[in-house]
């Protein structure tokens, strides 16, 4: 009998039954047409319908304002880091270094512009949120990264900000309301919450376009993309079908706010079980914690159970709770396709390793 799995993977990350189940039915017939989705021309009607839909879903769920648009571009956020930096910096902007990818955002804004840390957790292991940092006002824009994937930090408010906010939310987009009308950009890549792997997302604020001095090379220029629909060249297909679904899918559970309720219940769970269970400890400074990405060890003196608790997960169905590959322990991913039962499953699991190993 096949067993059941939990997958706590952090990207690409487990999506909803309905969604794969539908992509799966789409790959060989779109929308009921008869042609392949892997085989529909972009320029076709049905095709621009579903782009039609899929940014209108994104404006619903996140109440994104007049004055901003939604595109959709290709190389991950990773991609997103170099057209934040290409896009608005020109005279200088600050990084709050909150972890590799706020790093790694950080290092490309250089290669760009004038850009600097104006605070960082890295000495400490980026184990908690820099706070008490003053915003000056010269600045193009403060970029954050508000959930810090790796670390199981975020940032789960919109910042009082006197200059624009970029922000990497690949990791915890429509898992809250977000106050658009703060931002410059908003940007992510799909395969946490918005989808799987091949495209990724920004939500731009058009007026802020067009003002560096710089050349931007046409698929770097965000314009490029408000301009021609998304589609400057033929986009990934199959990625922006299944994030459609996804974004369906989160609107027929009730939007944003019920999937905050939903993944704030399953985060406390969670917690309260590594902070109950004398195993386990969290890694994150308590009041950052994410609720997206449980990080967390064997306490002080269990260490050397970490490979036998990471074989009798396997056993429980658990699969991806492996740390990241720089920083070990334990990560449990519960973006919001995962379920409470999924929850449920690893406490479980939890509480079972404490009896059998006592
Ligand atoms: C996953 C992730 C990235 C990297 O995304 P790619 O699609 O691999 O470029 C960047 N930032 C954050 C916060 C992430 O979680």
């Amino acid at each position: 009998m096949e067993r059941e799995l939990h997958i706590f993977n952090a990207g690409p990350s487990l999506l909803p039954r309905e969604v794969l189940e539908d992509a799966a039915g789409a790959v060989k017939d779109f929308g009921g047409s008869g042609i392949p989705l892997l085989c529909t021309s972009h320029r076709s009607k049905e095709w621009n319908g579903l782009m039609d839909e899929t940014r209108a879903l994104w404006r619903e769920l996140l109440a994104v304002p007049d004055g901003y648009q939604v595109v959709f571009f290709s190389g991950g956020a990773t991609m997103g880091f170099l057209l934040a930096a290409m896009n608005f910096l020109e005279r200088k902007a600050a990084y709050l270094d909150t972890g590799i990818w706020a790093h790694k955002a950080l290092k490309e804004a250089q290669g760009i512009g004038d850009a600097y840390a104006i605070a960082s957790s890295r000495e400490d292991s980026y184990n908690h949120i820099p706070k008490g940092f003053v915003i000056p006002h010269d600045l193009d824009y403060l970029h954050v990264t508000t959930n810090n994937t790796v670390y199981g930090t975020e940032i789960r408010e919109d910042i009082d900000s006197p200059v624009p906010l970029v922000a990497d939310m690949s990791s915890d987009i429509l898992s809250r309301p977000v106050d658009v009308s703060r931002y410059a950009m908003i940007y992510g890549s799909a395969q946490k919450n918005a989808g799987t792997a091949g495209v990724a997302f920004a939500i731009v604020k058009t007026e802020l376009l067009g003002r560096v001095s710089r050349h931007i090379p046409t698929l770097l220029d965000l314009r490029t993309y408000v301009d021609n629909g998304s589609m400057p060249n033929t986009p990934p297909v199959f990625p922006i079908y299944v994030m459609n679904r996804t974004l369906r899918w989160i609107l027929a559970r009730g939007g944003v706010a019920a999937m905050q309720a939903s993944d704030e219940l399953k985060a406390g769970t969670l917690y309260a079980e590594i902070d109950r269970n004398p195993l386990f400890e969290g890694t994150a400074a308590v009041e950052d914690r994410s609720v997206m990405n449980v990080c967390f060890r064997m306490a002080a003196g269990n260490e050397g159970l970490e490979e036998r608790f990471l074989a009798f997960s396997q056993e429980c169905g658990i699969v991806g709770i492996k740390g990241y590959r720089t920083v070990g322990g334990f990560r449990a991913s519960i973006y919001n396709a995962c379920s409470q039962d999924d929850v449920d499953a690893l406490v479980k699991c939890m509480q079972d390793f404490e009896q059998h190993i006592s």
